[in-house]
């Protein structure tokens, strides 16, 4: 059920679908994805399929986590990159195989607990976690030269685009409805921010204040 051959089969899949970066095929064929989710649906880790992971989040279809990883590192790999929503921790263990350094934000801290220990139990060391509330972001490591975020706003705070770094991109899903929502690609210009449009997509919301 996690073997090699249903992780290979999954990386065909994710190529299939349009992944052409080498790096993050590698990378999402050897990161170990049913450690991150229940043991009760383990067995549909390397599905390509989002799964709940408790109170309400889900961990993100692989296809969007080697796609979002793709875009933000399309430019070349950055030093540092913000995570807004780490869930179950599983997309800042990827990016952390790609990129130094990881920052990786979460409201909900019974979750940010188990990434916790998810990303210790599997030696991931260049991950460092917040539990936030009533902030956006991180600000005190800001300007960042890449942010995914991993939970949808309807319209992308304000303190958040401030937190991107002249010339870096955040990769973010907009829209409150499933069926209007769509990954973006926001760059920050000297004059101002680019947009481009990407997949529609599905993530639960993004929201003001932490909770236990
Ligand atoms: N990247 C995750 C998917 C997370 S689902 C993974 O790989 O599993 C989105 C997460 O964003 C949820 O855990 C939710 O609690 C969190 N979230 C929502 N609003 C937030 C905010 N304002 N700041 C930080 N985390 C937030």
């Amino acid at each position: 059920m996690t073997s090699q051959r249903t992780r290979d089969r999954l990386v065909e899949r994710l190529r299939a679908k349009g992944i052409t970066d080498e790096r993050v095929l590698e990378v999402m064929r050897t990161t170990p994805r049913h450690l991150f989710i229940d043991e009760a649906l383990a067995h549909r880790a390397y599905e390509d399929s989002s799964l709940p992971i408790g109170q309400g989040q889900t961990i993100s279809q692989p296809y969007i986590v080697a796609k979002m990883t793709e875009v933000l590192l399309q430019p070349g790999i950055p030093d540092v990159v913000l995570e807004v929503g780490t869930g179950s921790g599983y997309q800042s263990a990827v990016l952390s195989r790609l990129v130094p350094k990881v920052y990786s934000v979460e409201r909900i801290s019974g979750l940010l607990d188990r990434a916790r220990r998810c990303h210790q139990a599997i030696g991931l060391r260049n991950i460092y976690t917040r539990h936030t509330g009533g902030v956006w972001g991180w600000p005190d490591h800001a300007p960042y030269p890449a942010i995914i975020v991993t939970a949808a706003p309807e319209h992308v705070p304000e303190s958040l685009l401030e937190q991107l770094a002249l010339g870096g991109r955040m990769v973010v899903p907009v829209g409150t409805f499933a069926g209007d929502q769509m990954l973006k690609v926001i760059t920050r210009t000297a004059t101002g921010f680019d947009e481009q449009t990407l997949d529609a997509v599905h993530f639960v919301p993004l929201l003001d204040g932490s909770i236990r």
